[in-house]
C-alpha cells in the first residue's frame, strides 16, 4: 500500500510526498491504523525502521481533523523523550510532516534558559515534545496545563520507563485526562519493562512486529579482540583505510570520550566528541557539525546511543563494550538506518568478555568474530603515526578508568 492510498488530509500526503516517502515502513503500516483508531499501543520495531513517522502522521492527522478551524487552547498531544537532541529531532518530524496543517508542534528541554520556552508555550502548542525533567519543572510552575491533553507517547519507552522517571511518570498520568490515548514505541524492551508499560494504561496493548534478533538487519556487526592499549591504533587505521566514512566511536566514559579525541589528534586525525557534561549548546553544535559532514568523525558516550537519526553514518565503533546490553542494539542502530546498509565493530579487550556474553545474552546470538593474525595485528600498532610519548603522557594513557558499574539505571545516559 501506498501513502497516497490513505485518507490522510492532503497537507499530510503532500508533505510525505515531498519528503520521497511512498510506502510505509512495516511498523507504519501496522500502527497507523491502530492509532487512527483510538488504540492504545506498545510498538517494538528494530532500529531506524521509521517508528517516528509511525506515531508522527496518525496524530497529526487526527489534531488536524479536530481542529477544525478553531483553535482550542492547551496541549493535546505530548511526547517524552530520554535527550534533548532526540526532543529537537523528533519535533522536526513533526514539523516537516505537519506542514500547512492546523497543528502546532514544540520541543522544550533543559540546559537552556526556559524564558523563550514559556513564551512559544503560551502562544499555543498542540503537541509538545519534551525530555521530562523540563516538563516536570514547567508543569510544577504552572506553564504546562495537562488538562486537555489526549494523547501521551513514550518514544524509547524501555529507557523512559526504566530511568527512574517512572514515578514521575505515573504522577504526570495522575494529571492527564482519564480519555486519553498512550503510545510506547522502542526498539527493545524486556518483560518487566512491559508489565510495567501495561499497567499504566486501562485498554489491552497491541504489540507490534519485532523480529527475534533486536539488531537491525541492515547492520553487518562483528568483534576484533583487541588490547586496551591498541585500540587507539586500530581505530586510527580503520579511519586512514575509510577516509571518506562517516564513523561514530561510542566510549564507556566522558573522560575516555575526550581521551580517544586527543588520541586521534595526536595522529593527525581530526574529531569531535560528544558526552553529557558538554553545555548543551555545544552538544548541539557538535551534532549539527557530524550531521553536515563538516567532520566525520565523532566520539560518543551512550548519551548519543539511542534515538539520534543520521542517515549517512558509515560505521559504528563499540570502541569500550556498552555496559548495558541493549545499548549495543542502539548504539549499533545508528548506522544502517531506512534502507541503507551500516557496518559495526566493537573492540573487546580480555577485560570486556563478560559484557560481551552479556551482549550475545540480549540478542540471543553470538557476534561474528574477525581474527587477526599475530602479524596482522602487529602490523596495525606498528604502523601508526603517533610520535613516541614521553613517560608521563604514556603513564596518563595507561592509568585505567574504573569500571564503574552503574547499580541504578537512572545514570545510564547521564553520562
Ligand atoms: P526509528 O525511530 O525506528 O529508529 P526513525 O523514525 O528515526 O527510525 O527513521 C529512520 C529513517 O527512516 C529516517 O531518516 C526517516 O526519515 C526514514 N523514514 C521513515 N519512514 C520512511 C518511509 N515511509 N519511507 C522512507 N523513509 C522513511
Ligand atoms: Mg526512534
Amino acid at each position: 500500500m501506498r501513502f497516497s492510498q490513505y485518507h490522510f488530509v492532503d497537507e499530510i500526503k503532500q508533505n510525505l510526498e515531498k519528503l520521497g516517502f511512498k510506502k510505509p515502513t512495516d511498523i507504519q503500516y501496522k500502527c497507523i491504523p491502530n492509532i487512527l483508531r483510538g488504540e492504545d499501543l506498545l510498538a517494538i520495531a528494530q532500529t531506524g525502521t521509521g517508528k517516528t513517522a509511525a506515531f508522527a502522521i496518525p496524530i497529526l492527522h487526527i489534531l488536524h481533523a479536530k481542529l477544525n478551524n478553531k483553535r482550542e487552547d492547551g496541549i493535546k498531544c505530548i511526547v517524552m523523550v530520554p535527550t534533548r537532541e532526540l526532543a529537537i529531532q523528533i519535533n522536526e518530524v513533526f514539523q516537516v510532516l505537519g506542514k500547512n496543517t492546523r497543528v502546532n508542534s514544540f520541543s522544550v528541554f533543559g540546559g537552556v534558559e526556559q524564558g523563550p520556552q514559556i513564551a512559544k508555550l503560551e502562544k499555543g502548542i498542540d503537541i509538545l515534545v519534551t525530555t521530562p525533567g523540563r516538563m516536570f519543572d514547567l508543569v510544577s510552575q504552572g506553564f504546562i496545563k495537562l488538562n486537555r491533553v489526549e494523547m501521551l507517547v513514550l518514544d524509547e519507552a524501555d529507557h523512559m520507563l526504566a530511568l527512574g522517571f517512572i514515578k514521575d511518570i505515573r504522577d504526570l498520568i495522575r494529571f492527564l485526562p482519564k480519555q486519553r490515548q498512550t503510545l510506547f514505541f522502542s526498539a527493545t524492551i524486556d518483560d518487566e519493562i512491559k508489565d510495567l508499560a501495561y499497567s499504566l494504561v486501562k485498554n489491552p496493548i497491541r504489540i507490534q512486529v519485532s523480529p527475534k534478533d533486536p539488531v537491525s538487519k541492515n547492520v553487518d556487526h562483528s568483534v576484533i579482540f583487541v588490547n586496551m592499549d591498541d585500540k587507539r591504533f586500530f581505530l586510527e587505521r580503520m579511519i586512514n583505510e575509510n577516509p571518506e566514512s562517516k564513523i561514530l566511536v561510542f566510549v564507556r566514559t566522558k573522560v575516555r570520550c575526550e581521551r580517544v579525541h586527543a588520541a586521534m589528534d595526536r595522529v593527525g586525525i581530526t574529531s569531535i566528541f560528544m558526552h553529557g557534561g558538554q553545555e548543551q549548546q555545544d552538544r548541539l553544535s557538535v551534532l549539527n557539525t557530524f550531521k553536515q559532514g563538516f567532520v566525520k568523525l565523532l566520539i560518543a558516550t551512550d548519551v548519543s546511543a539511542r534515538g539520534i537519526d543520521i542517515p549517512d553514518v558509515d560505521y559504528v565503533v563499540n570502541y569500550d563494550l556498552p555496559e548495558h546490553p541493549e545499548n549495543y542494539v542502539h548504539r549499533v542502530g545508528r548506522t544502517g538506518r531506512g534502507r541503507k546498509k551500516g557496518m559495526a565493530y566493537s573492540f573487546c579487550d580480555e577485560s570486556e568478555k563478560d559484557q560481551l556474553l552479556a551482549i550475545e545474552d540480549y540478542i540471543g546470538k553470538k557476534v561474528k568474530v574477525i581474527t587477526l593474525g599475530k602479524d596482522d595485528y602487529k602490523e596495525i600498532t606498528d604502523l601508526t603515526s603517533e610520535k613516541k610519548m614521553d613517560l608521563k603522557q604514556i603513564l596518563e594513557e595507561l592509568t585505567p578508568i574504573p569500571n564503574k558499574r552503574y547499580g541504578v539505571k537512572k545514570s545510564k545516559l547521564n553520562k
